[in-house]
């Protein structure tokens, strides 16, 4: 079983996805970090970020891998570090490289093989698994993102203003749907949900909802 959710950064896609995953004993995959992963290490190697080439080469020598819920960069945990903001910075050029997304794909399949799993990105209902069996995309409005993106990085103890994260988020958002491959879209066949108004609690339990009554189909 395939559930498949997309959405823009920080429409609460990630929050959701873990626990619905968790309360159905299905594994979760971030397909957003291991992106993330790839980006940590063009900045640890110092590679131009405009060469879609080299990060393709980078991308064929690096090793990403998850395990108990912690993501390994060639056997180190860069969890955390993944999040920081010069990462975020940087993820959307990285990601728009069709040459990476073939190598990350490959890998997303293979973890996800002969699994129950919950997998979460841009791209998952669309090129990853258009087959899945459940699609859902989640949105918010850009203000609720921005509110909840900033609480989350000051909470790991980034100083950042609301309109710094409004900024980067936007500059994401746009990115990532107009790029040419891949682009983050809205799924043929998927249920769209909306949680600006909702609470975490509510999100996980409408998309439980979603998965049930499609289950039935
Ligand atoms: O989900 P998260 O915000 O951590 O993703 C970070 C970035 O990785 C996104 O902004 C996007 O550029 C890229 N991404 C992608 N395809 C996915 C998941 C993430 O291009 N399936």
């Amino acid at each position: 079983m395939v559930i498949a959710i997309d959405g823009p950064a920080a429409s609460g896609k990630s929050t959701t996805a873990k626990e619905v995953a968790s309360r159905l004993e299905y594994i979760y995959l971030d397909t957003g970090a291991t992106y993330r992963a790839l980006t940590l290490k063009a900045i640890e190697n110092s590679v131009d970020m405009e060469n879609g080439n080299e990060l393709s080469r980078l991308a064929l020598k690096t090793d990403i891998s998850f395990k108990n819920a912690r993501l390994y960069l060639n056997g180190k945990d860069v969890t955390e570090e993944i999040r920081k903001p010069s990462v975020d910075e940087n993820v959307s050029l990285v990601s728009s490289y069709p040459e990476v997304r073939k190598r990350m794909v490959i890998l997303q399949r293979k973890i996800s093989k002969g699994r129950n799993v919950v997998c979460e990105g841009r791209d998952i209902g669309t090129v990853v698994f258009p087959d899945a069996d459940v699609k859902i995309y989640i949105d918010a409005s850009l203000d609720v993102r921005a509110k909840r993106r900033m609480l989350e990085l000051q909470s790991n103890g980034v100083n950042i203003t609301y309109e710094n994260v409004k900024r980067q988020l936007q500059a994401r958002d746009d990115l990532d749907s107009k790029r040419q491959h891949s682009p983050l879209s809205i799924p043929e066949g998927a249920v769209i949900l909306d949680t600006t108004n909702l609470t975490i609690e509510e999100q996980v339990k409408k998309v439980l909802e979603i998965i049930e009554s499609l289950k039935r189909v």
